[in-house]
C-alpha cells in the first residue's frame, strides 16, 4: 500500500468520496453516519466482482463504506502476501465512479499493534477445504472481519459467493457471536469465458489464462450430470477430474459437500456445494457452484 497517500476528499458532481486511513478517524467518521451503512471488505486490486458488491450495497443502504486491506494474518508463511497485487490509485478511481461514500485504508500496524493477541477461530468450518490446505486462513479472515465490523458497525456487510466457504464462516461467526450485522451475498461475476473474476487472475500467463476457464467448465459439467440424474459424487468428481486434467492445471481438491456444514456427500440428495481449487503454475484459483433439485 502506498504510504504517501494523505487523507483527501475527491469531489464529484454528485458526492464526495472520503478516504480514511486511521482506525480512530474511521470510528469518528462512523459516528456521523446516522442512517444505514453497507460495508464491503476487500483486499483491493478491484474488479467487477468487487464493484458488483458495491453497487448492491449502494442500492440497499444510505451510505457505503469499502475497506481495502491486504490482511497479513490470513496468508500462510509461504503464501503470496508480499506479491499480492495492489493498485490503490486505480481502486480509488473505480470506487469514486461507483459512488462509494467512504474508503477505509488502514495500516497493518494500526489494526495489529504491538501486543495484539486475540483471534476469532471456528472449530469445524475453518478446517475443511481451503482451511485444510491453508491452515489459519479462516482464523485470519474471521479476526479481521470482526475487527472491521466493530470499527465500521455496518447495518449490512457484503460478501461474494465466489468465496463460498468464507461466506459460511462469516455467517456462522455472526450467528454464534450475535454480531449485529446482516450478511448479504452477491453472485459470482465472471469473465465472458466463465472464469470467475479474481485479483490473482493477473498472474496467469496467456496460455494459463485460456486454460483457466476449465474450472467453470468442470462446474457446469457437474451441474449437467446432476440435472441428468447422476447423484453419486464420486462419478461426478471423476468426470470433472478428467476434464481438468486435459489442461496443465493441477487439482488441489474437488469437493461435493453439504451447502452449510461442508461435510462431504457420497450421494447428493436435494442440494450440494461443488467447489474446487486448481493451480496453474504458482497461481491458485478457486470456484464453486451450487447444485439444487
Ligand atoms: P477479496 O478482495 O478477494 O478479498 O474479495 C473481496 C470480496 O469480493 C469478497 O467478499 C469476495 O468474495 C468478493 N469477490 C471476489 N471476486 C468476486 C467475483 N468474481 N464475484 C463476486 N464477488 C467476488
Amino acid at each position: 500500500m502506498s504510504s504517501h497517500l494523505q487523507p483527501v476528499t475527491i469531489t464529484t458532481a454528485m458526492k464526495a468520496l472520503k478516504i480514511e486511513k486511521t482506525v480512530r478517524g474511521m470510528k469518528k467518521l462512523r459516528e456521523s453516519l446516522k442512517e444505514t451503512v453497507g460495508f464491503v471488505p476487500t483486499m483491493g486490486y478491484l474488479h467487477d466482482g468487487h464493484l458488483s458488491l458495491v453497487r448492491q450495497a449502494k442500492k440497499e443502504n444510505d451510505h457505503v463504506v469499502v475497506s481495502i486491506f491486504v490482511n497479513p494474518t490470513q496468508f500462510g508463511p509461504k503464501e503470496d502476501f508480499n506479491t499480492y497485487p495492489r493498485s490503490i490509485k486505480e481502486d480509488i478511481t473505480l470506487l469514486q465512479k461507483a459512488s462509494t461514500d467512504v474508503v477505509f485504508l488502514p495500516d497493518v500496524s494500526d489494526l495489529y499493534p504491538k501486543g495484539f493477541e486475540t483471534y476469532v477461530s471456528l472449530k469445524n468450518l475453518s478446517s475443511k477445504l481451503e482451511g485444510e490446505i491453508r491452515p489459519g486462513h479462516f482464523t485470519g479472515v474471521a479476526t479481521i472481519v470482526t475487527m472491521l465490523f466493530n470499527i465500521i458497525q455496518p447495518t449490512r456487510a457484503y460478501f461474494g459467493q465466489k468465496d463460498a466457504q468464507q461466506v459460511l464462516v462469516i455467517k456462522k461467526m455472526v450467528e454464534n457471536l450475535h454480531v449485529p450485522v446482516d450478511i448479504m451475498v452477491g453472485k459470482t461475476i465472471r469473465e465472458p469465458d466463465g472464469l470467475a473474476m479474481s485479483s490473482r487472475n493477473v498472474f496467469l500467463s496467456p496460455t494459463q489464462r485460456k486454460q483457466a476457464s476449465i474450472l467453470f467448465k468442470a462446474l457446469l459439467l457437474a451441474n449437467q450430470l446432476f440435472e441428468s440424474g447422476e447423484n453419486q459424487s464420486e462419478t461426478i468428481k471423476e468426470e470433472m477430474t478428467r476434464l481438468i486434467n486435459s489442461t496443465t492445471g493441477k487439482i488441489d481438491y474437488i469437493s461435493i459437500a453439504d451447502t452449510e456444514t461442508l461435510e462431504e456427500l457420497n450421494t447428493i440428495k436435494k442440494s450440494a456445494l461443488v467447489s474446487l481449487a486448481v493451480r496453474f503454475g504458482k497461481t491458485r484459483l478457486i470456484d464453486n457452484i451450487t447444485l439444487k433439485k
